[in-house]
C-alpha cells in the first residue's frame, strides 16, 4: 500500500514536471472553397497557419489575407488549396518572435510547411513586420526553413503573405525594382504582380523543394 501511494505521488510530480508548453485548442482545415481558388492552377500549395492564443491575431483578416495571397499567387499557376489552421496556447515568452524561442516553438509543435505564424511582435533589434525563412538562409536554424513569422497589425496583409511565400517558395531573398512587382522590398496595395520569370523560378524551386504538388 506504502509503495503504491509513493508511486502514484511520484507519478503525481512527474506530471507536474512535465507539464506541456504548448496545447492545441483549436484546428481548422481552410478548404480551397473557402480560399476562393481559382480552378486553373497548375501546382498546388498547402499552407499551415499557426496561431498563437493571446497574441491579439483576429481569425477575420486573416482569412481575407489568405484569399488576396491565393489570388495572387494564381498569377503563376499556384492555387492554395488547403490551409490547416491551429491555435496554439503557450507560455507567454514564445508571443514574440526571437530566433531561439521560434526555432523552440517549431520543434515543441511541429507542423507541415509552408507555415505561417502569427505572432504578437518582434524582439529582434531589426524589428520587421515581416521575416520569411527559406532554405538557403537556414543552414544554422534548420528549424525555421520554410517558415513565415508575421507580427500583429502587419498593413497590406495579404500582400505581406503573398510577398513572403514567393520568398520562401524561390528560396531566395531577393527584392525587385519594377513598379507594381509584388516583390519590391515596401510592400503595398499596388504591388501584386510577378514576371514570367519570377513564376518560373517560384514553381521550379517550390517543386524541387517538393513545397508544391501537382
Ligand atoms: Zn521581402
Amino acid at each position: 500500500m506504502r509503495v503504491a501511494c509513493l508511486l502514484s505521488f511520484l507519478l503525481i510530480c512527474g506530471e507536474v514536471l512535465a507539464q506541456p508548453k504548448i496545447t492545441v485548442v483549436d484546428q481548422v482545415s481552410i478548404t480551397a472553397a473557402h480560399l476562393l481558388t481559382p480552378p486553373a492552377g497548375t501546382d498546388r500549395l498547402i499552407l499551415s497557419v499557426v496561431h498563437l492564443d493571446g497574441s491579439g491575431w483576429q481569425p477575420e483578416p486573416v482569412l481575407h489575407a489568405l484569399r488576396q495571397a491565393t489570388a495572387i499567387l494564381s498569377q503563376c499557376g499556384v492555387g492554395i488549396v488547403g490551409v490547416e489552421w491551429v491555435s496554439l496556447a503557450t507560455q507567454p515568452h514564445y508571443l514574440d518572435f526571437s530566433t531561439p524561442l521560434a526555432r523552440e516553438l517549431v520543434r515543441l509543435h511541429p507542423v507541415a510547411k509552408p507555415a505561417i505564424y502569427l505572432v504578437r511582435d518582434t524582439a529582434n533589434r531589426r524589428a520587421y513586420d515581416a521575416e520569411a525563412f527559406g532554405r538557403a538562409n537556414s543552414p544554422t536554424r534548420p528549424e525555421l526553413a520554410d517558415t513565415i513569422w508575421v507580427t500583429v497589425g502587419a498593413r497590406d496583409l495579404g500582400i505581406v503573405f503573398a510577398h513572403e511565400l514567393a520568398h520562401v517558395l524561390m528560396d531566395s531573398g531577393e527584392h525587385s525594382n519594377e513598379p507594381g512587382n509584388l516583390m519590391r522590398s515596401e510592400t503595398a496595395p499596388a504591388n501584386t504582380a510577378l514576371s514570367v520569370t519570377q513564376c518560373t523560378r517560384l514553381r521550379d524551386t517550390a517543386r524541387e523543394n517538393g513545397l508544391l504538388r501537382r
